[in-house]
């Protein structure tokens, strides 16, 4: 019989979302026993990884596809964006204070101030854009959020995407405060200082099954002719695409009815020391007729190991692998008899999304090309490099006996709170503060939450409805961060 290796809690995926959790346990309960198991040779190769993702520091600053335009031409309803902003304010706040306890090092080398802008070139987008400005310029989180469609202003603010530009309706915001962020720095910083805390982080170790224990513990199968034993008495499935798999393979109820449905991610980028320097923000548009949300297009400035590039896209294409690195099989597999009707409801109530995907994978490099043209007039293919990021694993969410797609996050946790996981991809890495405190309140209960709050300043959830607090922590953020304020 195997020596049986025991944990308090055992993490699977060594991503953004598992390393912040780890470090969100490790703060509340400093003598729990804790494991991470990743599959690849290192950690923060997938969605995590800087050039698996576009970067961006998501607090609906610029993405219109946060606050979607009212029906009657009012002003929009700025909630959900008010709402993912304060999301990611409690990202800056526990990073701020990991920069602080040595826990992050270096902040440039993680986060950036890099303005975000919204560029809109028609009636009604200009329209618009200009009532999203009204309803956000008075919200504390917004403060000093521009509007304009002057051509001077724009080609200050953008000098790439005004050169050589025809026509004369175009209409932008611009906000200063907006970030680029290295999820895969920062969780290798994440990790490394778990590492030095005695947390087990084993890498190139695939876990195929969970099960659950009559007394409530779980074991963690290699599916391998290993003689390991591993159990933990909490699980949490940080494995991105494939925690609907794990999930499935630990039978819990909750599970039953969802399914996921991949979007893979492709941008142009350029290195290209002229271009790059005349781009100094992400600019965000509107999305074409019947794309995903995450699928809005948009120019990013990004630095990654200390280097600038620029990021065009994302263009969207079908693929199969729950995975960049997973495999063909992972959709065919995932179909049970109980999500096989979500399944099927949603390829059919979809089908302008898929009409969509189906024209992204069939442009050419010429079309694409012309499509980056619409954002920079000036470009030249042989500028830019196309290259696959990473796979988006939407959700399937059981609605009735059909199902819905649905392009959040969604943590799903077994009733007795021994196991939780995550299904979907967006805002992302961005809110991945405020996703895994909800893993900690369903897991371990409020308590180790408050025992959070206690130590982290600014795990407020409501600091848009103060203004006066929304200044003083984007202030002291921003310091700790190295951020403009
Ligand atoms: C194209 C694209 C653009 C994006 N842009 C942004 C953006 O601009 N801003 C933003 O905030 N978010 C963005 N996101 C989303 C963001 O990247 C993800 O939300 C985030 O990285 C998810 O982190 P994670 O830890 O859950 O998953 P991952 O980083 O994917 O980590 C999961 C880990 O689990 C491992 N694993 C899986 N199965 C097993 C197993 N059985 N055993 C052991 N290990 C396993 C995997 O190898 C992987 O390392 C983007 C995503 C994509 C794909």
């Amino acid at each position: 019989m195997p020596e049986k290796e025991k944990y308090d809690f055992a993490l699977v995926g060594a991503g953004i979302m598992s390393a912040t959790l780890a470090t969100l346990i490790k703060l509340a309960k400093p003598s729990a026993k804790i494991a991470i198991f990743e599959r690849l040779p290192d950690v923060a190769m997938e969605s995590s990884d800087a050039w698996n993702n576009a970067g961006t520091g998501h607090a609906a600053l610029c993405e219109l596809n946060y606050m979607p335009d009212s029906k009657d031409g009012s002003l929009p309803d700025p909630s959900k964006a008010i709402a993912i902003n304060e999301q990611f304010q409690l990202s800056r706040a526990f990073w701020a204070f990991c920069v602080q306890q040595g826990i992050l090092q270096n902040p440039q080398s993680f986060i950036r101030t890099v303005p975000h802008m919204s560029f809109v070139t028609n009636k009604k987008d200009i329209d618009y854009l200009k009532r999203r400005h009204q309803a956000l310029s008075d919200q504390p989180l917004f403060a000093g959020m521009d509007f304009s469609t002057s051509k001077s202003k724009l080609t200050e603010w953008a000098p790439l995407i005004m050169e050589g530009r025809d026509g004369k309706e175009f209409a932008a915001t611009w906000i200063e405060q907006g970030t680029d962020v290295d999820y895969g720095e920062m969780t290798r910083q994440l990790i490394k200082w778990l590492e030095a805390k005695k947390v087990v982080v084993e890498t190139g170790v695939e876990i195929k099954k969970l099960y659950q224990y009559p007394s409530g513990s779980w074991q963690l199968f290699l599916g391998t002719s290993s003689d390991r034993l591993i159990v933990a008495d909490k699980v949490f499935v940080g494995a991105g695409g494939w925690a609907l798999k794990l999930l499935q393979s630990a039978r819990i109820p909750e599970i039953r009815g969802y399914g996921t449905f991949p979007v893979s991610g492709h941008f142009l980028r350029t290195d290209n020391p002229e271009i790059v320097a005349k781009h100094q923000a992400k600019v965000y548009s509107q999305a074409a007729v019947g794309a995903p949300p995450m699928s809005v297009p948009h120019l990013d400035k990004r630095v990654v190991d200390g280097k600038e590039s620029l990021l065009f896209g994302p263009f969207a294409g079908i693929n199969p692998k729950f995975l960049k690195h997973g495999s063909l099989l992972d959709l065919p597999l995932s179909v049970r008899p109980h999500n096989l009707l979500p399944y099927l409801s949603v390829a059919v109530e979809n089908f302008s999304l898929l009409r969509y995907l189906i024209r992204e994978i069939t442009k050419s490099r010429k079309q694409k090309i012309a499509q980056l043209r619409e954002f920079v007039p000036t470009a030249e293919a042989k500028d830019w490099v196309y290259y696959e990021a990473g796979q988006r694993a939407q959700i399937i969410k059981p609605k009735g006996r059909k199902g819905s797609l649905q392009f959040g996050t969604e943590v799903i946790s077994s009733s007795d709170g021994t196991i939780s996981g995550l299904l979907g991809a967006s805002p992302g890495a961005s809110v991945s503060v405020a996703v895994m405190l909800e893993v900690m309140k369903k897991m371990f209960g409020q308590d180790s939450v408050a025992k959070i709050q206690q130590q982290v300043p600014g795990l407020d959830e409501n600091l848009n409805q103060n203004p006066s607090e929304a200044k003083k922590h984007l202030s002291r953020t921003a310091q700790a961060l190295r951020l403009k304020a």
